[in-house]
């Protein structure tokens, strides 16, 4: 295994009675990268994830993970991943700062507590009671206690459920910080503009399947799809399609006498248009499919 990877998988597949739900995965994280996993409900993501983390068993695959099989892992390889679940961990009697020191205690090299506190904003809330918190401070907590143990690869599912915008634009900001300091991570998420902002790459996840591993920016060929320009003319809205949204716009211009065209825009596929044309939630549509006018 190449030193650089702290995710490897090859042929991963997971049955459950009445389901495949991991059909012949294969997936390399980079260390130090920020890797997004994407993908509709019931995909998959959960069931790789918590093998990865150890906590469910492959039934084929070759799997490492900081270069060891998850299913012999040990206390100090455990203690290397840092983990946030779906579900949050039931402590309701011990307060914010009570928890995160006591998690603190089972790490061999933990981060200070009360600075993971300040970091995921809870300073404020340190002496209340977990079960006083709102659901999105208690996933912030959920965020502290992964980060506590200082993780060499942090797993992250759905970590932002919950979030107001501001908290949400927070945490991106504490992900950024994390990454910055060389933690590896592995995020799932339902949202594309997170998965746009904090990912180096995406791997979108249907049905079992790995659909496509790219950038943000590359995924499904995006960089390289055609734009629309629309605007308003005379005659009401108007759209078109042109691998070259530059030289359309200065034809507007002159059209329009260098005044302002009226309600122009550029637009190429977003990165949530690509994604549900990759998992096959709508048909590819024509203006997604390379060039043409
Ligand atoms: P979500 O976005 O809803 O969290 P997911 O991509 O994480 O979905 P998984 O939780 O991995 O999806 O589930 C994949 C499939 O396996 C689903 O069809 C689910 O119903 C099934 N499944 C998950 N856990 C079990 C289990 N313990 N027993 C039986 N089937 C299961």
């Amino acid at each position: 295994m190449g030193s650089d990877e702290a995710v490897r998988v090859r042929g991963l597949v997971k049955r459950y009675p009445n389901k495949v739900a991991v059909d012949g995965v294969d997936l390399d994280i980079h260390r130090g990268e920020v890797f997004a996993l994407l993908g509709p409900n019931g995909a998959g993501k959960t069931t790789t994830v918590e093998i990865l983390e150890g906590y469910r068993r492959a039934d084929q695959g070759e799997i490492r993970v900081l270069g060891v099989d998850p299913a012999r892992g040990d206390r100090v390889w455990r203690s290397r991943l840092g983990i946030v679940a779906q579900t949050s961990r039931d402590e309701a009697e011990l307060s914010v700062a009570e928890l995160v020191h006591h998690f603190a205690g089972y790490y061999p090299n933990p981060r200070d507590p009360d600075e993971v506190i300040a970091s995921v904003g809870l300073t404020e809330k340190r002496r209340t009671r977990t079960r006083k918190l709102s659901g999105g401070q208690r996933r912030r907590l959920d965020v502290a206690l992964g980060m506590v143990g200082n993780p060499e690869l942090l797993f992250l599912d759905e970590p932002t459920t919950g979030f107001d915008p501001e908290a949400r634009r927070q945490f991106w900001t504490l992900i950024e910080n994390l990454r910055t300091a060389g933690t590896t991570i592995l995020v799932t998420t339902h949202y594309l503009d997170e998965a746009e902002h904090l990912a180096d790459r995406v791997g979108v996840i249907a049905d079992g399947r790995m659909v496509e591993v790219a950038t943000p920016e590359a995924l499904g060929g995006r960089g390289a799809r055609t734009a629309r320009v629309s605007w308003l003319s005379a005659d009401g809205m108007r759209e078109i399609r042109t691998d070259e949204p530059t030289a359309e716009v200065a034809r507007l211009m002159a059209q329009y006498g260098g005044s302002e065209v009226p309600e122009l825009e550029v637009r190429r596929p977003s990165l949530e248009d690509i994604y549900l044309e990759l998992i096959g939630a709508v048909a590819a549509a024509p203006e997604l499919e390379g060039a043409a006018r």
